[in-house]
């Protein structure tokens, strides 16, 4: 077996430990004698994996008893719909356009009602955050939108709008659990879990109590109504129980790593490894304005679209996969999330650098 450097956007690196012990226990969880995908969901011993995950979840954060958790399905895209369909009373929102992710929500949303969008970083192509001190919020918007980290562009709001006292609603998909954050400036704080936290199929959702509603329209399905799912703990029907029992491992693992604090140390010292790299080269170039990037998600370019590729083939023949950039960005993207070891950072810098050396 040899396991390679996986820089992957998402599905993303899981940490090794998490792996192995999920592989022990794959056919015998626990002594209950079945693998974790074979047992009812309705079980003792799965009701313990699902309440253990959500506690350690809320024990990470710092999440009251104001907030709801719930382990849902259908991606980060789902909820560009839920969001709209469950928290627009008014009809009208408005969206921070910071990247793909952000528009593709906003365009979703303008299905359901008046989705404004109040800034963008479009114009050159989302390489930074606009500031948002001082936005044109409506009276009447039910909530502000952000993407907080920008998956595919390598931004990240280093410094959260300023909604004017509007519920904020944050698409954390690629930052989920990378730092410490303050949940009590969020409405909505939600994100797929392969990025930074489990395997594709979870979608968790921190939803402040007030904004769960049993007075929606009839027509919004029973399934994208928070409320099902919080009146349910999030097992309204079957959840995605093995991914929420990968994601149960990988709090712990955080925890035992020492928690969020911890997690944003080491993720600093990785990304400073590469950041200072790109900033002393003179073949590779950051393409994000420095005090806006993101400390998960990197992209990079030669300036040079042969050399790039060039740079993708030699890289994964060198044991660092996956490092082409976006279709829209093109170049390069390493994205280091909170389970990829210091290590292959060095070695992706190491190899950078004998590129460089090689081609200059
Ligand atoms: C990957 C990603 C999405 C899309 O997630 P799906 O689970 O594929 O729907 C949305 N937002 C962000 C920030 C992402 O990184």
């Amino acid at each position: 077996m040899s396991r390679v450097y996986n820089f992957s956007a998402g599905p993303a690196v899981l940490p090794e430990e998490v792996l192995r012990e999920a592989a022990d226990e794959m056919l015998d969880y626990n002594g209950s004698g079945m693998s974790v995908m074979e047992m009812s969901h309705r079980s003792k011993v799965y009701d313990d994996i699902i309440k253990t995950a959500e506690a350690d979840l809320r024990d990470l954060i710092g999440i009251s008893d104001d907030y709801e958790v719930l382990f849902l399905q259908g991606g980060a895209w789902t909820q560009f719909a839920a969001v709209p369909m469950n928290l627009m009373r008014n009809g009208v929102a408005d969206y921070i356009v910071t990247g793909q992710w952000a528009k593709k929500a906003w365009q979703e949303a303008q299905k359901y009602g008046k989705a404004v969008k109040i800034a963008s970083s479009e114009d050159e192509t989302f390489s930074y955050i606009p500031d948002c001190s001082d936005l044109p919020i409506d009276d009447d918007a039910d909530y502000v939108y952000i993407c907080e980290n920008n998956t595919i562009y390598g931004t990240k709001f280093h410094k959260l709008p300023n909604t004017k006292g509007k519920t904020l609603v944050a698409d954390v998909s690629s930052c989920f659990l990378s730092e410490p954050v303050d949940i009590n400036n969020y409405g909505i704080m939600y994100g797929g879990v392969q990025k930074n936290i489990g395997p594709a199929g979870v979608v968790i959702v921190i939803i402040r109590k007030d904004l769960i509603r049993d007075d929606l329209d009839e027509k919004v399905p029973t399934m994208l109504q928070y409320k099902t799912h919080a009146d349910a703990r999030s097992l309204f029907n079957t959840p995605p129980a093995y991914g929420i029992y990968i994601c149960g491992k990988v709090f712990k693992w955080i925890k035992k790593q020492g928690g969020l604090a911890q997690m944003k140390a080491r993720n600093e010292e990785k990304a400073k490894i590469l950041y200072d790299f790109l900033d002393s080269s003179e073949l590779f170039k950051g393409t994000v304005r420095k005090e806006d990037r993101s400390l998960m998600n990197v992209p990079f370019v030669t300036g040079n679209d042969e050399l790039d590729a060039k740079f993708v083939a030699e890289s994964k023949a060198a044991g660092l996969e996956n490092l082409k950039g976006h279709r829209t960005v093109g170049g390069m993207r390493a994205s280091i999330y909170n389970a990829m070891p210091k290590a292959g950072v060095e070695k992706l810098v190491e190899f950078m650098s004998d590129f460089e050396a090689k081609n200059k």
